[in-house]
């Protein structure tokens, strides 16, 4: 629509008139440099040689970092596509933990080889059509390029995902740490595998090397049990997980007593008494021997606990209790009352140790429960060990659930692009076009990983393709940064988990498809100055 007619289409639609407008290929291009200028905030950190961030927020705390997403989540941005572009990153970093720089790289090429397209006149949704045909023969291709992992490469792999973090022996010390942790939280059912990160606690201590860092199989919790007097130990037995206290729900309220008679008063603390003796009773009816909750337990059961040998801990946090009940299969109840057999859950071994002057709770599962201790020398060097451990740990989950991986370093996406370009060739019309674009959008990875070395991008790209296109399984070869050297990236464990790929693939090619949908931009008049300026670029 010419700029005239959109003026006179606004000002006939009444709720468009304190709305200001680009539509048409002026949005479109708008909208593509936008994406252009957030994957050109974070190009320089992909890969082992990518260079780190100092991010400064507004209170003035620092951090460096060279991960993708996380860059761009603290990045204060305005731009609507912007924002959705930060949006796959944080989808990618949420079901994938890697692969999140890629993500952005491959998405903002992908629009800007779909722009050089659009000028030649082709439709966006002939480009859409490519796009979207490419994504489907990628997903097949990449399945007949993937393999199976045993334990050394389960390694290499989480290894890998740590490149360009932290120093080589942190990495390795934080790669066999995931593994490990990885195998303790695995859970089999005989037909699916699941490994849920979320089961391993983190703490934090500072002080101490990175490579202190450790993991304990079992939950970890800074706690001491009511009495210290009961045995230290307690194998195989019965948890209870309360959200709430086990005291007198009156001592919560604020409630007025008119005593009218002596011994009224007494009766009420009686009555009081019986009932939390009540739910005593109901612990050890139904054969707890441990109890955690939330909130406080009365100071006049104490007594009753220690009798009945039951390991009570009060004050659990509300996070550690969500923990404690994956790992023990228990279901959180508010109040003893509701408390059935079906609620608890169970454990192998319940330790209470005394270590550096604190004590531990330290409870082992079958279900599986791990805890990581995070340790460096300053607050900041704990946090990006503990950030560096979230993504390792993340990838060998990925790989526990379904363990297939690619080779990196760029050489699946050569390889893909290899592919794409023969089938194009089958696919008549415009169309062929639009997925030869594709094609060239993934060779990104190579060239950026390439430039970030101070390598030249395309000297590199084409002795790739060429060691590729000559040699039969020339397809896990591509440039190892780190040796200088075009190599076998399986051989030298330069591998990627295969679910990892394929949600960058497909992460970034809906991200692609729905910028170049829009042609049609309508700001609320108020916003019509964007910040970043994004908008004003050409
Ligand atoms: P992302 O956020 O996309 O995971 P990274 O900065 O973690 O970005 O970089 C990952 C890329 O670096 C992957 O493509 C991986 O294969 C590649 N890579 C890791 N180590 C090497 C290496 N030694 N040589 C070449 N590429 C490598
Ligand atoms: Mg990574």
């Amino acid at each position: 629509m010419a700029s005239s007619q959109v003026a006179s289409f606004m000002s006939e639609v009444p709720f468009l008139k304190e709305t200001s407008r680009t539509a048409g290929r002026d949005a479109l291009r708008k909208n593509i440099n936008a994406a252009i200028a957030l994957s050109s905030a974070v190009r320089s950190t992909l890969g082992p040689s990518g260079q780190d961030k100092l991010l400064l927020d507004d209170e003035g705390r620092t951090m460096v970092t060279n991960d993708g997403v996380t860059i761009l989540e603290s990045a204060r941005v305005e731009h609507p596509i912007a924002k959705m572009l930060i949006q796959t990153s944080s989808t990618q970093d949420y079901i994938a933990r890697d692969g999140t720089t890629s993500a952005v790289i491959i998405t903002s090429e992908l629009l800007q080889n779909a722009w050089r397209l659009i000028e030649q006149d082709i439709h966006p949704s002939v480009v859409i059509r490519g796009y979207a045909s490419a994504l489907k023969h990628c997903q097949s291709e990449l399945v007949s390029l993937s393999f199976s992992v045993d334990d050394e490469l389960m390694l290499q792999a989480t290894h890998t995902s740590l490149a360009g973090k932290t120093h080589k022996a942190v990495q390795e010390h934080i790669a066999k740490l995931a593994v490990l942790g990885s195998k303790a939280i695995q859970e089999d059912d005989g037909h699916v595998v699941k490994c849920d990160p979320t089961r391993v606690k983190v703490i934090t201590q500072t002080g101490g090397k990175m490579t202190d860092s450790e993991i304990i199989n079992g939950l970890v919790l800074a706690k001491k049990p009511l009495s210290p007097k009961l045995p230290k130990t307690l194998i195989d037995g019965k948890i209870a997980i309360i959200d709430g206290g086990i005291e007198n729900e009156s001592h919560g309220l604020d409630m007025k007593i008119q005593v009218e008679r002596v011994g009224v008063l007494e009766q009420f603390r009686q009555q009081d008494l019986k009932q939390l003796h009540e739910k005593v009773d109901t612990l050890i009816s139904l054969g707890v021997q441990v109890v955690a909750c939330r909130e406080g337990i009365d100071d006049s059961i104490h007594s009753r606990f220690i009798d009945a040998g039951i390991h009570a801990y009060r004050r659990v946090a509300r996070s550690d209790l969500d923990v404690l009940a994956k790992a023990t299969k228990a279901v959180l109840v508010h109040q003893i009352e509701d408390l059935t057999e079906g609620d608890l859950g169970s454990f192998s071994e319940s330790t209470s140790v005394h270590e550096g002057g604190v004590e531990h709770w330290i409870l082992k599962t079958d279900g599986g429960a791990a805890t990581f201790v995070a340790r460096g020398s300053t607050d900041d060097v704990v946090a990006e060990v503990e950030r560096c451990f979230a993504d390792a740990l993340g990838v060998a989950c990925q790989l526990v659930e379904e363990p297939a991986l690619v080779a990196g370093g760029g050489a699946t996406h050569v390889a893909l692009a290899r592919s794409l370009r023969r089938y194009a060739e089958t696919i008549p019309g415009r169309e062929q076009l639009s997925v030869n674009a594709y094609a060239d959008a993934l060779e990104v990875i190579p060239r950026i990983l390439a430039e970030n070395a101070g390598l030249d991008p395309l000297d590199i790209l084409i002795q790739v393709v060429a060691h590729q296109t000559e040699h039969e399984k020339g397809h896990c070869f591509a440039f190892d940064i780190e040796n200088k050297a075009l190599s076998n990236m399986v051989e030298q464990g330069i591998v990627e988990p295969l679910r990892i790929s394929r949600q960058v693939m497909a992460g970034s090619t809906q991200a692609a498809i729905s910028v170049l949908r829009i042609d049609d931009i309508l700001w609320a008049k108020q916003e019509a100055t964007i910040p970043d300026g994004l908008m004003d670029e050409d």
